[in-house]
């Protein structure tokens, strides 16, 4: 079955099956919109950009692989916001990169998500 993503911030929604938001804090946001207006600041997305980094990073720790697919789900589970990137790539093959500093991703499917570090020089 295929679930809607959260309505706040497009995140894949895990848990009950009768769940409408992903988090306590996306809830309180619809339900409370002008109260949480004020949250979409530079310090927010800075925060999210860097959950992100540490999320790839933790992912990577002591592997020797620059590359990895890996399940939606896990990165869903840490927390992950798919719509926050320091950047983006198409490549030649049509697909979308997108950059977190050091870190990409891609989306292949619903299911997978492919991770790339950048090697180190
Ligand atoms: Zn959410």
């Amino acid at each position: 079955m295929i679930r809607k993503p959260c309505p706040i911030c497009g995140k894949q929604i895990v848990g009950r099956s009768d769940k409408k938001f992903c988090s306590t804090s996306c809830k309180n946001k619809f339900h409370h919109p002008a109260k949480h207006r004020k949250g979409d600041t530079i310090k927010t997305i800075n925060r999210f950009l860097f959950q992100n980094f540490k999320i790839m990073e933790a992912v990577f720790k002591g592997e020797k692989k620059n590359k990895m697919t890996v399940p939606r789900i896990l990165l869903d589970k840490m927390d992950f916001h798919f719509n926050y990137c320091t950047g983006c790539y198409i490549n030649n093959q049509g697909k979308l990169y997108r950059y977190i500093y050091d870190y990409a991703w891609m989306e292949f499917s619903n299911q997978e998500v492919l991770l790339v570090r950048k090697k180190e020089e």
